[in-house]
């Protein structure tokens, strides 16, 4: 009888005391945090792959949820600057606050590309710590899964055996899947591309993609009529492959431009459920390389 008993304990407890509350602002760092710590916590992603991270409404749920949250993981470098430090202040919640454990930014841990020698801010610019978009060059995910396991470890110390063993399978098949992808794609080094944001930077640090021209004249700022035409005449002698777009962002300067230089306009999936086939990290990197591969001359 005591045997059964304590049986139940030992199979009972994971279940209940390990489970955390985590609350993630975008679908591609709860991806990696299944990767690690599989489907034992409860979590909340804020935005979807049709949700622009830059800018989301503190509806009330997202409150609630971020003050029940054990931890907190986000991109940071002010992505999420016009939404995240107020749901934390209504949050009321201690522990996911900044400088806090339960406080995670993922862009801490990784190189940032287009970092602003003069931050101005009064022009509208998005990007003033930085290109925030780390999460399509492999080398970032990386490295965040390295610190993503070592902070879950220090929050739920009674699952750091297990993390670091699903760290250590992740990379292994992470690191053999970007060897498989850098060959594959080597052709589409120098591919010409022209995008609506600049979303894409470190896929074409990755790839050597040759982004010849962003839409936007500043990150965040929609195109006017008279910059479109000037992107027009700009590109019109040697257009490029195509206009490349996230599924959230306007799909009408794309498509003006495209329409008129005769080339495809191309809405990537950017993150996990940007299209049906992008179900996790692996399959989000397949589908994107994929679809440029159907492009690319
Ligand atoms: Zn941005």
């Amino acid at each position: 009888m005591k045997k059964i008993f304590a049986l139940i304990v030992t199979l009972a407890t994971p279940m209940t005391a390990n489970a955390l509350n985590i609350f993630v602002c975008e679908p591609e760092w709860s991806a990696l945090i299944m990767e690690i710590a599989g489907d034992e916590h409860e979590i909340t992603i804020a935005t979807s792959a049709f949700q622009d991270p830059h800018s989301l409404q503190a509806r009330p749920s997202l409150i609630a949820a971020v003050r029940d949250a054990d931890l907190l993981v986000c991109t940071g470098a002010d992505l999420e600057i016009g939404w995240l430090p107020l749901l934390l202040r209504r949050s009321g919640n201690p522990s996911i606050q900044p400088g806090n454990p339960g406080y995670f930014l993922a862009a801490n841990y990784v190189r940032r590309l287009e970092i602003p020698k003069l931050i101005d801010r009064s022009q509208g610019d998005v990007h003033p710590q930085g290109n925030p978009h780390i999460h399509l060059h492999p080398r970032n995910i990386s490295r965040v899964a390295d610190a993503l396991a070592e902070r879950l470890s220090e929050i739920n110390p009674g699952s750091s055996a297990k993390y670091a063993a699903a760290l250590e399978y992740f990379q292994h098949r992470w690191d053999e899947s970007v060897n498989l992808w850098s060959e594959r794609a080597a052709p589409l080094g120098g591919m010409r591309l022209a995008s609506h944001h600049r979303s894409f930077s470190y896929l074409a640090d990755w790839l050597e993609l040759d982004i010849v021209a962003t839409l936007e004249s500043k990150p965040g700022i929609p195109p006017s009529g008279a910059q479109l035409a000037t992107l027009l005449e700009q590109l019109s002698p040697n257009p490029p492959a195509g206009v490349i777009r996230t599924p959230y962002e306007n799909e009408k300067p794309s498509q003006w431009l495209s329409e008129r230089l005769n080339i495809p306009e191309i809405q990537l999936p950017f993150t996990i459920g940007g299209t049906d086939k992008a179900v996790d990290l692996f399959t989000l990197y397949d589908e994107t390389i994929r679809m440029l591969e159907e492009y690319a001359n």
